[in-house]
C-alpha cells in the first residue's frame, strides 16, 4: 500500500510553484551548512501552494516541519524522517504606513522594501538573515527594535489546518518568543506590518550604521545561526562565554566564534554533533565560572524517528 508520505508527493508533484526533492542535504537549507537528508523536501513558492500542501498533509496525518531561511537551525547529522516544507512565498503589497507581505519575504529585502517607500520601523531587521515568517515565530530583534512592536497582524494556518488571523496583543510576544512557538502546528502565511513615515536619508543612516556594528562585531561570511544563546538576564552571553576563557575554544569543526563568543561558527567540516558537544560544553563552563544558566536560542529540528 502506497504511504501517506508517497500520498502527499502525488498530490503536490508537478504543481508549477512547488519543488520537491527526495533525501535533501539540509545543510543546503541551513546558514549553519549543517544538517542531513530531509526525507522529502518541499519548496512552497506562492501562498496558495502553501495552504494546500499544509491542509493537505494535515489531512493525512502528516505533520511537517516548517522552515524559512533555516538561519536560525540546528538539523541532525541523520537528517529529517517526514516531509520539510521551505516557505518561500515572496509578495508585498503597500497602502498608507502598512506593508502586508507573505512569510517568505527575506526580512533584509522587506527592510530595504520600507525605506525605499518611507517608511522606519523595520531598519533593526536588514541585517538579520531570516524570513519574515521565521522573525516572526521567533520574534526576532536587535538593536532599538524587534519585531512585536512593528507586527499589525498575522494571518496562518493552525494547528486543525484553519486560515486564521490575530492582531498583535493575541501573539503572545516576547522576548525571543511568540505564540507559535509555543503552540507548535501553525504555519505562518502572511503579516501586516505597521510602520512609521519618516527621511529616506534619515531610514538609510540608521541601517547603514546597523550594518557597519555587526560587521565590525559579528562573524559575517561563516556559516553559523547567529547568537547560539538567549541574553540571560543581566548578563552578556558573549562576555561570559569570553571570561570563561572559550573565545576560540573548538570541538571537531565547531568553534566559539574568535570575533564573538555568543556565535558558534562551522570552519568546514562541522557536524550536528560537533556544535551539540560545544553547546553543551559551553554550558556547563558558565554555569560553573558564573552559577549561569544558558538557554539556546537556535532551535533543533526534530530528530530523524
Ligand atoms: C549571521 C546571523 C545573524 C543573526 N542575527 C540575528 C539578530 O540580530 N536578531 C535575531 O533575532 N536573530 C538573528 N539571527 C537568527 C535568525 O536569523 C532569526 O531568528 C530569523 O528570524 C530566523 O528566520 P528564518 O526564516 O531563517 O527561520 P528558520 O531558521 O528557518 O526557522 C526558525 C524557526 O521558525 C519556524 N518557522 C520558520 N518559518 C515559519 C513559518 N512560516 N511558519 C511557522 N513557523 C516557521 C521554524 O520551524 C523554526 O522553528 C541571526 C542569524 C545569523 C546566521
Amino acid at each position: 500500500m502506497e504511504t501517506k508520505l508517497k500520498q502527499l508527493c502525488k498530490y503536490l508533484r508537478g504543481h508549477p510553484d512547488i519543488e520537491i526533492f527526495e533525501n535533501e542535504p539540509m545543510s543546503r537549507h541551513t546558514t549553519f551548512k549543517i544538517g542531513g537528508p530531509a526525507e522529502v523536501f518541499c519548496s512552497l513558492k506562492t501562498s496558495n501552494v502553501v495552504e494546500k500542501a499544509v491542509c493537505k498533509a494535515k489531512e493525512l496525518g502528516i505533520e511537517p516541519f516548517i522552515i524559512g531561511n533555516g538561519s536560525n537551525l540546528l538539523v541532525d547529522d541523520e537528517g529529517i524522517s517526514g516531509v520539510v516544507f521551505e516557505i518561500s512565498n515572496d509578495l508585498h503589497t503597500i497602502n498608507g504606513d502598512y506593508i502586508v507581505a507573505s512569510a517568505g519575504k527575506s526580512l533584509a529585502k522587506l527592510s530595504n522594501v520600507a525605506k525605499r517607500s518611507g517608511l522606519s520601523g523595520m531598519e533593526f531587521a536588514c541585517g538579520i538573515p531570516g524570513t519574515l515568517g521565521g522573525a516572526i515565530f521567533m520574534n526576532a530583534g536587535a538593536y532599538d527594535g524587534e519585531m512585536s512592536r512593528i507586527v499589525e497582524s498575522v494571518t496562518f494556518i493552525n494547528e486543525r489546518g484553519m486560515l486564521m488571523t490575530l492582531s498583535n496583543e493575541s501573539l503572545d510576544f516576547g522576548y525571543r518568543t511568540s505564540c507559535f512557538k509555543k503552540k507548535p502546528g501553525c504555519v505562518i502565511l502572511e503579516a501586516k506590518l505597521k510602520l512609521t513615515p519618516c527621511d529616506v536619508d534619515l531610514i538609510e543612516a540608521k541601517m547603514a550604521d546597523f550594518t557597519l556594528r555587526r560587521v565590525d562585531k559579528q562573524p559575517i561570511g561563516i556559516p553559523s545561526a547567529g547568537s547560539v544563546f538567549k541574553r540571560p538576564r543581566g548578563h552578556f552571553t558573549g562576555e561570559l562565554i569570553e571570561k570563561s576563557g572559550l573565545k576560540g575554544f573548538s570541538i571537531g569543526g565547531a568553534q566559539v566564534s574568535e570575533k564573538h563568543a555568543g556565535f558558534i561558527v562551522n570552519t568546514g567540516n562541522a557536524t550536528c554533533a560537533d556544535v551539540k558537544n560545544l553547546i553543551s560544553h559551553i554550558k556547563e563552563t558558565v554555569f560553573k565560572n558564573f552559577g549561569v544558566e544558558l538557554e539556546c536560542e537556535v532551535q533543533f529540528a526534530p530528530n530523524k524517528n
